[in-house]
Formats: C-alpha cells, structure tokens, sequence
C-alpha cells in the first residue's frame, strides 16, 4: 500500500471507525468530502512595489453541529488536500470535545518567513475580504494555526469590522485579550497536550514525575505543551525547531531555552545541549513523544523504531496510517491528534462564547472547564476503545463520528 496524502489518511480513518459503527451509507457519503471549498489567488502588493500573487483556500467541512470553525495558516508547502484533512480533522475535533462547532481551515501558500509585517498584514486583509461572504460568527469562524497568531486575528477581525460597519469581535477566536480574546486560549493545545498526556501516562499506569519526553516542534504548541508537562513534574529531554533540535537527557534548561528563542528566534545557536536533527528526536530513548510541528513526520520509515511509549499528537496528522497500523502492533499508546490538540477548539469556543456573551472569565475558570473537558473527553474515548478493543484513534474517531451522525439523522436530508 503507498503512503496516503492527509485527506486520504483523513478518509480512511472515518472508513475504519463508520464501518465499526455500522454507519448507514447516506451518512458515510456525506462524511467523506468537504460541504463547501473555496480557492483564489491573492494578488498582493510587495514593499518592492511588485505585485505576487498567492494561491488560498477556505474549505468548510461540515457544520451540521454549528459553525464551521478552524485554523488559517500560511506555509509554503500546503496543498488542497491537507488543508481538506485539517477541515475534516477540526469537525471531528470539534464532536470528540462535544463544542457545537462544524470544522474549517483555510491556508495561503506562501513562506512568511520572507515576508515584512506590512506584506503579511495585506495578504491577511485580502485573504479576509475575498472570504467576507463565507466568515460569521454563527457560520465560519477562523483561528490561529501554522504561522498566523493573535496579530493576524487582529487583522481578520478588524478588516471584517470594517466591511460590516461595526465591531465583530465573535467573528475569529484566538484574538489579542484586549479585544475580546479570551484568557488561557494562547496555552490552551498545550495545556490540553500536557492534560491528555497525564491522563495517558495515568491509565498506562507510568509515573508522571520523572518521564522523559521529547517534543517536535518548538512553537505554540510545543513550547506550552513542554513547558506544562515541565511544570507536572515531567522531564523534557529534546525539543526542535524547523532546523533541529536540542538534546539532553538530564533534561533541559526549559526557561533558559524559551529564553534563547525569545532572543534569537531559533535553537540553532543554543549551546547548553546536544544538536539533534528532527529525525533522531523522533526516535529518541523517550517514554513520550509529542509531535507538535506539521503533518506525516511519523511514517512506515520511522515507526517501528520509536521507542516512546506514548505519542501524543500535539500536531494535526503526524503519523500516516500506515505508521498508526505499525505502532498499534509494537503497543504504542497514540493520543490521537482530534483528542490530543482538542484544547485550543475548545477555548475558542468559549472565547466565541464569552464575546457573544459579552461577559469575559478569568483564567481559573477558562482553565477549569478546560481540564474538565479534556479528562471527560480523553475518559469518553478511552472507554469507547475499551469497549471496542480498538487503538485510542479509532474509538475518538467512533466517538466524534457518532456525534455528527446523530445530528445528521436528527436534521434529515433536505432533498
Ligand atoms: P507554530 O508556527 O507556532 O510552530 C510550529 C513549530 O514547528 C515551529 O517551532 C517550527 O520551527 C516547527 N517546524 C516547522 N517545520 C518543521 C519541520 N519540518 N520539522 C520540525 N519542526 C518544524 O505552530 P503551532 O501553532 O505550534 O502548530 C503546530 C501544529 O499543531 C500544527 O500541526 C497545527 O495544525 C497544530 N495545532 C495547533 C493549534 C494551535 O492552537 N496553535 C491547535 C491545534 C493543532
């Protein structure tokens, strides 16, 4: 069997985990593909003076359980068919955490790492105004991913405004505090990784004081992710960036690297640990690994050699599903990417709810309710893969799809 693109991989999973439902054909048909997809080309104006033109997409889909809801990112490398995976992958995210969202994502091809702050501000503002028609808070709503933050929310948020004629602040998740953003959604996948993961290492009986973990990616996700799980007392052995990573297995200096890299962006030129590339890390003497950078790092290539014991999918689609079928076989706990990262959905829904509310919640709460979601939902899957006798993926997969199902079939078909 060849490796699958995301969206095949994405198709599969739904496959696998409808077939053990015994999901009728209607609904699995309608499960299988995107409701609605949008490409354009965003002809933006460079601080040259030139002109580029850049390639985008909003795919929507399904928003059978409320608005579609997902990331916007902006990379050089994106396709069509992982940015379709990514929007079907938040809808079942969505339905594993039970928030009344449909799922999204949306991309712009293009390195933004070449890009000036006035260029990425324009690209953000047309990318937004050639959506315009498709973005509202109760049918789409945009959020942070790979390479867009608060200050492009900012600009999704304010360009809509504008064309509305008044402040929409419900319109995107993941803003800036002051305007509307809610407390704790900056660490909210992290923390969700580190509670997914406590819970894991809980149910495998492993002790958290002590653990080795070894995180890929060094951004949002991955920087929280190991902060937190430091802070529980875990032992972070490796962290990595695009160009690499860092080694130590007394476990490093976290503060002192978040340090490095607020000054100098990059771990490259850290000097307090072993360099590492990103494949040694991901095959590193470890109890857990946490991929927390881009899609399909975990493959049939590299699997049978991973030696942690639990991965925790704090990216959206590391492991191919021939990886997945390798490392159910060797016994590797997967925390699936729709439960393991489900913690940013779900304090952007209560973000979403907290400016439609008009009535914003300290941390405390925004944390608590968190925990409580993420143990129930993590308690919720593990109990469906308990009762099937299937890897953690398949039973959220069953959890998430049964939800959506349920609707559907509630709703009917409108023909
Ligand atoms: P980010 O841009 O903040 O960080 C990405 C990190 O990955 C950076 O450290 C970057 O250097 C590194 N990276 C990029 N290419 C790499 C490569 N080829 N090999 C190794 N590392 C590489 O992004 P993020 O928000 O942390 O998102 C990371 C992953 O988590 C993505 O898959 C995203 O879809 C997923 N995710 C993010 C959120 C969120 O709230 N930010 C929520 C759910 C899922």
């Amino acid at each position: 069997m060849p490796e699958l693109n995301p969206f095949e991989s994405a198709q599969l999973q739904l496959d696998e985990a409808a077939a053990r439902l015994g999901l009728d054909q209607a609904t699995r048909a309608l499960l299988r593909c995107p409701m609605r997809e949008y490409r354009m080309m965003l002809p933006v104006k460079m601080d040259s003076g030139a002109v580029r033109v850049f390639p985008a997409h909003r795919v929507q889909y399904n928003w059978a359980r409320g608005p579609t809801r997902g990331g916007v990112r902006w990379h050089a490398d994106e396709t069509i068919d992982v940015v379709r995976a990514l929007a079907a992958w938040m809808t079942w995210k969505c339905a594993v955490v039970n928030v009344p969202f449909g799922g999204a994502k949306g991309g712009v091809i293009c390195d933004p790492t070449h890009m000036s702050a006035g260029e990425l501000e324009r690209l953000t503002r047309r990318y937004t105004a050639n959506i315009i028609e498709i973005l509202r808070p109760d049918s789409d709503v945009p959020a942070p991913d790979v390479n867009t933050n608060e200050r492009v929310m900012a600009w999704i948020m304010d360009t809509y405004s504008m064309h509305k004629r008044h402040t929409v602040t419900a319109v995107v998740t993941g803003k800036p505090i002051e305007m509307g953003g809610s407390h704790g959604r900056r660490e909210a996948t992290g923390r969700g990784c580190m509670i997914v993961t406590r819970e894991a290492l809980k149910k495998a009986g492993m002790p958290i004081e002590g653990t080795r973990v070894a995180v890929q990616g060094f951004g949002n996700v991955g920087s929280i992710s190991a902060t937190l799980m430091a802070r529980e007392g875990m032992k972070i052995v490796a962290v990595s960036d695009k160009d690499g990573g860092l080694y130590d297995p007394a476990g490093l200096d976290l503060p002192d690297v978040l340090e490095h890299v607020r000054q100098h962006r990059f771990l490259r030129t850290y000097t307090k640990a072993d360099h590492i590339t990103n494949a040694e890390l991901l095959l590193l003497d470890c109890d857990v690994l946490v991929p927390a950078a881009l899609e399909n790092v975990i493959t049939s290539k590299n699997a049978a050699d991973i030696k942690a014991k639990i991965i925790t999918e704090g990216a959206n689609g590391p492991t191919t599903a021939k990886a997945d079928a390798i490392l159910a076989e060797k016994g590797v706990h997967v925390v699936p990417d729709i439960l393991a990262n489900a913690g940013g959905v779900t304090v952007s829904y209560f973000e979403w709810v907290q400016d439609r509310g008009g009535y914003f919640w300290d941390e405390e709460m925004v944390n608590q309710r968190l925990e409580r979601i993420m143990v129930e939902s993590f308690a919720a899957v593990a109990d469906m893969a308990d009762k099937h006798g299937v890897t953690m993926r398949t039973a959220a997969y069953m959890v998430a799809i049964n939800r959506v199902a349920a609707v559907h079939r509630l709703r009917g078909m409108y023909a």
